[in-house]
């Protein structure tokens, strides 16, 4: 949520911002515009990576004001076919397959049909109960399609639907629910069950099985969702998944809080400015000796695995690096 409160009219969120060239005087009259609601610049060259929110060092969150700004100007020139992508994930199909009631359950939100071969399986998941579709469509992939609207339109029915499942704790695979979960407070709603990062999940489970991890060995290179702006209490438990699985995260120029975007859906809009970068995204893994890329979220995956492997750079999901050190996968 925008605090204006906070903003001391730095000028960082956007002089950092990757996306544009605007130096200090230009990032401060952008965020007056902003302020003032009125149609800045920032408004159509935002590719909505939600960097900013991370950037912004007294955390009044530009990015949640860039993003309702875009829905009230109908900044982003999104095509047709992209919303109507966009409005089909709450009516995909949805399933709940049951499992062991005393394991959390774990959803897949709309991300199934994106999974690739042995993302879900072992001895992590095995037995726990399943939920995926529609109805449990966490809705924040619409930041994408510059509208924040529809985000707390659907927060109420998203917990509800997960709090019918009855579990105690649910495990979230799609980085986008944990962001969503981390919106309640913001929304005044109350999560009546534990929400717990896939990675957190992960890096417990190898935590408490050092017996069943072999360690891998490899320097990869990490692709960051734009989600995890939302949970950036998850990175050093990723620091500590990787540490323990025994796989170096190069130290790269996208990374971290300098990570970019996938591209998935910009690349689309503005080929000319994204599409380098993607390539230089790649590139930067390939100089810093990455063997592989690994993604945390599966439409990043998506859209960069061609890609990858173009460059050498084995593009794996983050179960699939857990299993391959629990034995369960081999190392491509
Ligand atoms: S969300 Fe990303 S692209 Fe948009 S202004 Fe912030 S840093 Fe730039
Ligand atoms: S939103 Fe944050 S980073 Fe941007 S100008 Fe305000 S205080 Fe500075």
């Amino acid at each position: 949520m925008w605090e204006a409160e906070k903003c001391n009219l730095c000028g960082e969120c956007l002089v950092r911002c990757q996306y544009v060239d605007f130096d200090q005087d230009k990032a401060v009259s952008e965020i007056r515009e902003l302020m003032a609601g009125r149609p800045a610049e920032i408004l159509k060259e935002c590719v909505t990576c939600c960097a900013c929110n991370e950037y912004c060092p007294t955390g009044a969150n530009p990015f949640d004001l860039i993003n309702r700004l875009q829905e009230v100007h109908q900044s982003l020139p999104i095509p047709e076919k992209m919303r109507k992508f966009m409005d089909a994930g709450g009516t995909m199909p949805s399933a709940v397959i049951g499992g062991d009631a005393s394991k959390p359950v774990l959803s897949l939100c709309v991300m199934d049909p994106a999974l690739p071969p042995g993302a879900v399986g072992g001895r992590m998941f095995d037995g726990m109960t399943v939920a995926k579709g529609g109805e449990y469509f966490c809705y924040l992939g619409y930041v994408h399609i510059g509208m924040d609207s529809p985000l707390k339109a659907h927060a109420q029915e998203f917990i509800d639907r997960l709090a019918g499942l009855g579990a105690r704790e649910i495990v979230f695979l799609h980085a986008d629910c944990h962001a969503m979960l981390n919106k309640m407070p913001e929304y005044g709603i109350d999560v009546p069950f534990k929400a717990t990062h896939l990675i957190e999940y992960m890096r417990d489970y190898v935590k408490a099985h050092p017996d069943q991890v072999s360690p891998l060995n490899r320097r990869i290179a990490y692709q960051r969702p734009c989600a995890s702006r939302y949970s950036p209490e998850i990175e050093p438990v990723l620091d500590d998944l990787f540490e323990r699985i025994g796989v170096e995260r190069v130290e790269r120029t996208y990374d971290r809080e300098s990570a970019l975007c996938c591209g998935g859906l910009f690349s689309r809009i503005y080929p000319d400015r994204i599409k380098p970068l993607m390539a230089g995204n790649l590139q930067d893994a390939v100089e810093h000796q990455a063997e592989a890329m690994v993604f945390l979220c599966p439409l990043c995956m998506a859209t960069l695995a061609k890609g990858a492997h173009a460059q050498n750079l084995k593009p794996i999901f983050i179960t699939q690096l857990v299993r391959m050190a629990l034995g369960e996968l081999p190392f491509p």
